[in-house]
């Protein structure tokens, strides 16, 4: 196979690059930002199942470096009171343990694993259209510039261009009901333990926050509601955000509303959304696809989304490595990825609308010592078939 380009530089596209470089593909990353993968600062929590895949990647130490673990997890109602505490990750081994950090650390280090690896990283390259013949594709840039390869993955987000080249006038981005503000604020109160997410479970928001190392609080809230209009977006300021999400806040009994009172500029409003199941994700010819947040976003309820996007990559690699076609590859990566990407859409939507309380984390210790006669146990085994690298797709 010649070379296969990649469209975004983002988590899903770098890990894929990772990935297709490490089984023996040459791929090239087109990436529209002109330095690293821009975002307003949000950050996120990695589950052990992306970092397992990154360690797949050998990448995990890099992206540990960055960051902190998180170890535990503690549910509070709206009243204060302790209504779970739970062990997250495998204490046993650090590497695929849950981890806090921002979005633009993990691109930052993911692209400079890639470039150390000899891979190009190609920035202020915007993909505005593909074209593909017998031959392969060919994407063309804003800039004027094109490229061609055999094979050409989108991995450009949300709203991606490729999905609307791929498929013009199919499955948009929809509003999954919730806003999301997210922010961090200085200084940690005594109860505060780090390594630790405390996630509080009101009808006024979902809160949970982190603190870091460094005594600064991570929080999120997600709030219940219409969407925050484009002129909301643009015209509203921090103070007024801040000003009403700490008005509903001091409805309960947390420490929500102090967090977010003590949050000075860094505060973030977002919609969140998601896709809808069933979004194409291939053309018949198999020589362009999506993968990541680009096929299958979900509502940041389940907090899956990159993780999801790092299995991507690993399970396409593998696909691609070990199947005798493009075309028989796609197929077996979609076998294996569609189910379990939509089924975190479909939970986290549910979670959004209030209709299933948030998952509980995993049980600690590594899947093989789980109840194998557990469906849970069974899924999670299965998973970590797929993604070693050492075992053959066709074996999953
Ligand atoms: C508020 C919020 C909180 C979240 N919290 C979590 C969490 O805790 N845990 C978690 O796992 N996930 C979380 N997520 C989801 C997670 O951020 C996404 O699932 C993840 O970023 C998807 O990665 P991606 O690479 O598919 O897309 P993106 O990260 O969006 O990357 C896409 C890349 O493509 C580039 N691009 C776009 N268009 C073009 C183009 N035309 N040409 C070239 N390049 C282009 C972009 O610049 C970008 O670099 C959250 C999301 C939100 C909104």
């Amino acid at each position: 196979m010649s070379g296969i380009l990649i469209i975004g530089g983002g988590i899903a596209g770098t890990a894929a690059a990772l990935a297709l470089h490490k089984a023996g593909f040459e791929a090239t990353v087109h990436e529209a930002y002109p330095h690293g993968a821009e975002d307003i600062g949000a950050f996120l929590t990695l589950a052990d199942n992306g970092m397992r895949a990154l360690a797949q990647l050998d990448a995990a130490e890099a992206v540990a470096d960055t960051g902190f673990p998180l170890t535990a997890m503690r549910v509070i109602d709206a009243a204060g009171a302790e209504v779970a505490a739970v062990p997250l990750g495998d204490p046993a081994s650090p590497l695929t343990s849950y981890r806090c950090l921002l979005r633009s650390e993990l691109n930052r280090v993911l692209q400079a694993e890639a470039r150390r690896r000899g891979i190009v990283v190609r920035h202020s390259a915007r993909l505005v259209g593909l074209a593909e013949d017998a031959d392969g594709v060919t994407a063309s840039f804003a800039d004027g510039s094109s490229a061609e390869g055999s094979l050409l993955i989108g991995a450009d987000g949300l709203n991606s261009t490729v999905r609307t080249l791929l498929h013009p006038g199919g499955p948009e981005p929809r509003y999954a009901g919730q806003r999301v503000f997210y922010g961090y604020s200085p200084g940690a109160r005594p109860e505060d333990a780090t390594e630790r997410i405390t996630m509080i479970r009101s009808d006024t928001a979902a809160f949970g926050y982190a603190v870091s190392p460094k005594d600064e609080t991570f929080w999120f809230a997600r709030v219940s509601g219409g969407p925050a209009s484009a002129a909301e977006l643009a015209a509203g300021t921090v103070a007024q955000w801040r000003g009403e999400l700490v008005s509903r806040l001091r409805r309960d009994d947390t420490p929500a509303a102090d967090i977010v009172a003590a949050t000075g500029d860094r505060l973030m409003l977002t919609n969140a959304c998601d896709l809808p199941v069933g979004t194409p994700w291939h053309t018949p010819t198999g020589r362009a696809l999506i993968i990541g947040d680009a096929a299958h976003a979900a509502s940041p309820a389940t907090g899956q989304g990159a993780s999801m996007a790092l299995e991507d990559a690993v399970v396409l690699a593998k696909a691609l490595r070990d199947l005798p076609s493009t075309t028989a590859a796609l197929a077996a990566y979609q076998r294996h990825r569609r189910p379990r990407v939509e089924q975190n859409i479909t939970t986290s939507a549910r979670i959004t609308a209030g209709a299933a309380p948030a998952p509980a984390a995993a049980p600690p210790g590594p899947p093989q010592q789980r109840d194998s006669a557990n469906p849970v146990s069974r899924v999670q085994e299965q998973l970590v078939r797929q993604l070693d690298w050492d075992t053959t797709l066709l074996s999953c």
